[in-house]
C-alpha cells in the first residue's frame, strides 16, 4: 500500500503558459523565472521542459543556478538577487552567470573582480518596491561606472520589480513605470521590468526582456482576471484518496478543537494530506475539494497528515475516491490554486511552494 498523495505536474502545460507569456508580448524576450524549485514544481525538470522555447532562465540564488549546470542545463541563468558573498562571483564567473547588482558593496566587489570574460549585469533600480535596488537619482552615475568597466561587465541591463501590477487600480504601477521609463530614455537603457500581471495586463512594461513567474505554472495574478490569464492552464494538481469515512450524528464534531460540528447527519470523508505535506493549515470550513472531479469542502482543522472533508451530498464517494486539492480532475474540473489560497488567506505562491518534499512529483 502506498500513500496515495502525489502531485503531478503537467509540463505541457507549462510549455502551454510560457508561450501565452511569450506571445503576449513579441517585441520583449520571456525568460523564465524558476526559483524556489520552479515554485515547487522542480527545478530541473521544468528547466529542462522550458530551456528550448526561453531565451534565458531565472532563480534566486547561486545554489539554484548550481543545480541546474550539474543537470546539463546551458541556458543563460539570471541571479536575482545577485551575489550573497563576493566569493560567489568566481562561481558566476565559472557557471557563466548573469547577475542582478542592487547594493554598493555589490557594485564594489564587481569592480574589484578580474573575471576569465565579462560578466552580463542587470543592474536594479528601486522604482517603488522598496526592497533591493538603487534609488532612481543615483542610477545614471552607477550605470556610467559600470559601463565604463568592460573587463568585468557587459550587457549592461536596468531591472525593476512592480509592487502593484496584479491591481485593478493602475496608480502606482504607473508611477513606477513613469520613473523606469524616464531613466531609460536617459540613460538609452535595456530594460527587464515585467512579472507575470505585468506581462499579462502591462503591455507598457515589457521592455527588452520580461520575467514571468507564477503565470508559468498556471496561477492567475490579476485581482480581475483578463482574457489571456483565462487561458492558463494548471501545472500542478495536487490530488490524494479518501482513506476513511466516518458517519456522524447533528451535533457532534471534527478534528482538533472540535471546529467544525455536523448540523444533520453527515458523512465526513478523511484523506491522505495534511500540513506535514505543506497543505495550509489556516484552510477554513468549506474549503473546496474536487472528490472523483465534484466539489465538496473542508469541514474542520487540518491535521499534519490528514485532513477531512464532508461527502454528505457526495453519496458515491467512499474509500479510494479520489480526491484533488487543486489543479485538473481526472473528469477535466479544474480546481484553480488560486481560489484554494482564498479560503487560507495567502496567494498560490505560498501553497505552491509550500508543497514539501515528502510529497512525490510525477511528471507528464
Ligand atoms: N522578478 C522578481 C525580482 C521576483 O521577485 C519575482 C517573484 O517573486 C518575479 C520576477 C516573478 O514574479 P511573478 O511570479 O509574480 O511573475
Amino acid at each position: 500500500m502506498v500513500r496515495p498523495l502525489r502531485a503531478d505536474i503537467d509540463l505541457e502545460a507549462l510549455r502551454h503558459n510560457y508561450c501565452l507569456a511569450r506571445d503576449l508580448a513579441p517585441q520583449s524576450r520571456s525568460l523564465a523565472v524558476l526559483k524556489a524549485d520552479a515554485y515547487g514544481h522542480g527545478l530541473v525538470a521544468c528547466a529542462r521542459a522550458l530551456e528550448t522555447l526561453a531565451p534565458a532562465l531565472a532563480v534566486a540564488c547561486i545554489e539554484e543556478a548550481e543545480v541546474l549546470r550539474e543537470a546539463g542545463i546551458t541556458s543563460p541563468i539570471v541571479l536575482l538577487e545577485g551575489f550573497f558573498t563576493a566569493d560567489e562571483l568566481a562561481c558566476i564567473d565559472a557557471l557563466e552567470l548573469w547577475t542582478v547588482v542592487h547594493s554598493d558593496w555589490q557594485v564594489e566587489a564587481l569592480l574589484a573582480f578580474r573575471p576569465s570574460r565579462p560578466i552580463p549585469v542587470w543592474l536594479k533600480v528601486d522604482s517603488g518596491m522598496h526592497r533591493l535596488g538603487f534609488t532612481p537619482p543615483r542610477v545614471p552615475a552607477l550605470w556610467e561606472r559600470l559601463a565604463g568597466a568592460g573587463a568585468q561587465v557587459c550587457d549592461l541591463h536596468l531591472v525593476s520589480h512592480f509592487a502593484t501590477a496584479d491591481q485593478a487600480d493602475t496608480a502606482y504601477f504607473q508611477g513606477q513605470m513613469r520613473t523606469l521609463e524616464a531613466l531609460a530614455a536617459e540613460l538609452e537603457a535595456p530594460t527587464c521590468l515585467a512579472n507575470s500581471p505585468a506581462t499579462l495586463s502591462h503591455p507598457r512594461a515589457h521592455g527588452d526582456w520580461n520575467r514571468p513567474g507564477v503565470m508559468l505554472y498556471g496561477s492567475d495574478p490579476l485581482e480581475v482576471a483578463n482574457a489571456v490569464s483565462r487561458r492558463l492552464k494548471p501545472v500542478m494538481t495536487l490530488s490524494s484518496e479518501i482513506i476513511a469515512v466516518r458517519h456522524l450524528a447533528a451535533g457532534e464534531r471534527v478534528g482538533y478543537g472540535g471546529r467544525w460540528q455536523a448540523q444533520r447527519a453527515s458523512r465526513i470523508a478523511v484523506v491522505a494530506c495534511g500540513y506535514g505535506d505543506g497543505y495550509d493549515r489556516h484552510a477554513r470550513d468549506g474549503t473546496p475539494v474536487l472528490v472523483e472531479g465534484q466539489r465538496a469542502g473542508l469541514a474542520g482543522k487540518v491535521s499534519m497528515d490528514m485532513l477531512t472533508v464532508d461527502i454528505t451530498d457526495l453519496p458515491e464517494a467512499d474509500i479510494g475516491s479520489r480526491v484533488t486539492l487543486w489543479g485538473r480532475a481526472a473528469n477535466g474540473v479544474v480546481l484553480p490554486v488560486d481560489e484554494v489560497a482564498r479560503y487560507c488567506d495567502t496567494i498560490s505562491y505560498t501553497l505552491l511552494t509550500g508543497v514539501l518534499p515528502r510529497v512525490p512529483r510525477r511528471y507528464h
